[in-house]
């Protein structure tokens, strides 16, 4: 475990208590400390527990032997990462320059998460160590050698299904697990909450 004494992205140390929470998919045991940089909004959880125990992964850099890549697409590793920047690197030099990284990570800034809060399904505790609002996107890749090129927003999987469910179960006091896909059909068509989802690109520079 790591406790977190300063903002990984912008060094302050005045920290608020958003909420506490558990983890849903896998039973994973224990409640999870949520907090928010009152600077930068940078979302974390306080203590982080360890890698090895989240599914971090690994980089498979060895994978590359080399070769410089023209796209990479990192899906939502960022999230999962204790140290953003140290990732953002290690990619960068895989890429060419001018080469592009695609994210798409939980939008902490969404209407999901303003409505469920810590039953929102993409929290994903404890999986996700990290929620970066656009803005602290922008700041990891400014730091790292990207700029930002493009933004936009989709809806989560299941997000509002699996969140609806575990908020209801909690004033239940019922502890439930969901999965991926559960009342999927139900639920996908609705308009709302388009923007669960941020999808980033951005450009070595
Ligand atoms: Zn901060």
């Amino acid at each position: 475990m790591k406790i977190v004494k300063k903002c990984d992205n912008c060094g302050k140390s005045d920290f608020q208590f958003l909420y506490k929470n558990h983890n849903v998919h896998e039973r994973i045991l224990g409640e999870f400390g949520v907090f928010q940089c009152k600077s930068c909004k940078l979302i974390f959880l306080n203590p982080q527990p360890d890698e090895q125990v989240v599914s971090c992964g690994k980089i498979q850099a060895d994978l590359a032997k080399g070769t410089k890549f023209e796209v990479i697409d990192m899906g939502d590793a960022l999230s999962h990462t204790r140290n953003p920047s140290a990732l953002l690197k290690k990619v960068s030099k895989m890429l060419e320059k001018g080469g592009v990284v695609h994210l798409e990570l939980p939008n902490p800034e969404s209407q999901a998460h303003a409505l469920f809060r810590k039953h929102w399904s993409l929290l994903a505790t404890p999986y996700h160590q990290y929620l970066f609002t656009v803005r602290n996107v922008e700041s990891y890749a400014k730091k790292n050698g990207f700029r930002v090129l493009n933004v936009s927003y989709r809806k989560g999987s299941n997000d509002f299904s699996n969140s609806l469910i575990l908020g209801v179960a909690a004033k239940m006091r019922k502890n439930v697990y969901v999965k991926d896909g559960f009342l999927n059909g139900i639920f996908r068509l609705l308009p709302v909450f388009g923007d669960s989802v941020v999808q980033v690109t951005l450009k070595k520079v």
